[in-house]
């Protein structure tokens, strides 16, 4: 059964005017390796940390700025919210086709409540906690090309014509602002799309970022922005002592206009500054360390890296499945080819090597999980290719080939072809990541031994569901399993309002 919303009623959790307010009492263990009798044993104490959430239960008006606004997820999405909030329906070759949401975690997944006679019940995501609704999201952004919006959707060929014709209208009026352009940290093919760029210094710059998110805001009376990267993959910035390996030398550098310092930083930078919650859904190292201290310092929110829509959301599925299994991966390897101006951009030796790093690391943390499969240091062979092919446009094709050691030294060996709008899957998780940040800046939370509540930390770990390579504190473990990462997510939205985590025992009917 599906119920579209809910309470809890509980001595944990009360609704006040302007919050909700739980108790949580978080079950967890301490591990201690000590010398009992002469032999040194691993001690697992399970105990329980009692927390207190606060999340506030008002819904700003969002504002959402697109760095890449022109591009193909940044006018597959923003014609995606005008059709959902239009009503809009179009003619495809199969049928009336409405709009909706699919693909997106918080629009159209569900969550289990709990049973109710002998039947399991279900709610959507979004009913956990009071969420922005998409359909209100005001869109705006920057792209180093001029192209109006209605433009860049029939550039990108991502919707279907009667689709596009209907949008038309809503979006010929979008016009990207001026963004930073530095054709260092890009591949060189994007030279003539680099038509509506930001004249003067990286200082100059990060002022112009910091007016326009002012203005943006003002414009449209909105309460909050969040701001998003995806616009082109760059290049890798070179790390270096003195250059950008703290806050102040970053900024310092900023100051002296040095090269090395990339758009995506100084876009960051801006945010940062303003307090405005920034996301990066490409693979680049846009959060040098220097960065992430500022973020610290400020408590800004900063969230990413690289969106997890395809090959790689199916690896972090079908990796944990096979490690969880018992099952040795020791080969995987991976074929993408794709033609639109993405697959043009990562044809670069440089900004391909940013994807292969942010695609790399992905199925480390569940062969780490298991030394009854791998000895210490060992990895099973992983090898990312990627290639431009302008006929498939976005409908991006992924090849994989998995092969693992099975029992008494049988070898199993799965493949895969993917096919699918590479926009259509990257859209939805854009709205999540952006709906998911503004929620986690109205939760505030604190232990048992702390005494003043406090948001999450800056660097917004609980996206990492939808990020290939999630960014995480120093010193914090990196999660990559998908069902991990969701379990994460929703249990921390579940003890917000007082319920306990999702734990599948269903002990009433055992
Ligand atoms: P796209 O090339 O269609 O769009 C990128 C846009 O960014 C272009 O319009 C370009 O003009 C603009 N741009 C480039 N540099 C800019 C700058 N410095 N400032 C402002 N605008 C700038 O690409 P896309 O398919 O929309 O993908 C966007 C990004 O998302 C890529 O980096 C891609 O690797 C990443 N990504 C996409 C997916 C997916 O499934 N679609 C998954 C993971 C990551």
């Amino acid at each position: 059964m599906f119920i579209h919303n809910f309470k809890v009623e509980s001595p944990n959790v009360k609704y006040t005017q302007s919050e909700i307010q739980s108790v949580y009492n978080y079950q967890t263990t301490e591990l201690v390796h000590e010398n009992r009798n002469g032999t040194y044993q691993w001690i697992v104490k399970p105990k329980s940390i009692k927390y207190e959430f606060k999340t506030s239960t008002h819904v700003p008006k969002l504002g959402v700025m697109l760095v890449g606004w022109g591009g193909n997820n940044g006018s597959a999405l923003t014609g995606a919210v005008i059709a959902n909030r239009e009503g809009i329906s179009w003619a495809t070759k199969d049928k009336i086709q409405q709009a909706n949401y699919f693909g997106s975690l918080t629009q159209a997944s569900a969550i289990r409540v709990g049973s109710f006679q002998g039947e399991e019940i279900y709610a959507p995501f979004k009913s956990l906690l009071p969420m922005v609704n998409p359909d209100d999201i005001v869109f705006g952004g920057w792209d180093i090309s001029n192209m109006n919006l209605a433009d860049a959707m029939a550039r990108a060929k991502v919707f279907d014509i009667d689709l596009q014709k209907q949008l038309r209208p809503y979006m010929e009026s979008m016009v990207p602002l001026p963004g930073i352009y530095d054709p260092d940290f890009i591949a060189a093919n994007q030279e003539d799309r680099a038509n509506n760029v930001i004249k003067g210094t990286k200082k100059d710059q990060v002022q112009q970022i910091i007016q326009d998110i002012k203005a943006f805001k003002e414009a449209n009376k909105v309460d909050k922005v969040v701001v998003l990267w995806t616009a082109n993959t760059e290049r890798y910035s070179n790390l270096v002592v003195g250059l950008n390996d703290t806050m102040d030398n970053l900024l310092a550098s900023v100051d002296r206009n040095e090269p090395e310092i990339s758009p995506s930083t100084l876009y960051a930078i801006a945010c940062v500054m303003e307090n405005v919650p920034f996301i990066n859904g490409s693979p680049q190292n846009t959060f040098v360390p220097g960065l992430i201290d500022l973020a610290i310092a400020k408590n800004s929110l900063i969230g990413g890296d690289d969106f997890k829509s395809g090959q790689t959301k199916m690896k972090s599925v079908l990796v944990d499945f096979l490690v969880g299994a018992g099952i040795k991966p020791t080969s995987i390897v991976s074929y993408n080819h794709l033609g639109n101006n993405d697959g043009m951009n990562l044809s670069a030796p440089q900004t391909f090597r940013s994807k292969e790093i942010s695609k790399s690391n992905v199925v480390d943390d569940m062969v780490n999980s298991n030394a009854i499969l791998y000895e210490p240091g060992e990895h099973p062979d992983h090898v990312v290719v990627i290639k431009y092919v302008p006929y498939v446009g976005d409908s991006k094709r992924a090849m994989d080939e998995y092969t693992s050691e099975i029992f008494m030294g049988g070898k199993n060996t799965i493949v895969l072809h993917n096919t699918c709008e590479d926009s259509l899957l990257a859209a939805p998780i854009i709205l999540d990541l952006v709906l998911l940040a503004e929620l986690s800046t109205r939760i505030q939370f604190k232990a048992e031994n702390e005494g003043k509540f406090h948001s999450f930390h800056p660097v917004a770990t609980i996206l990492s569901y939808l990020t290939k390579a999630p960014l995480v504190p120093p010193g914090t473990p990196v999660v990559n399993a998908l069902s991990k990462q969701r379990a994460m997510l929703e249990n921390i939205m579940r003890a917000c309002v007082g319920l306990a985590p999702e734990n599948n025992m269903i002990l009433e009917y055992k």
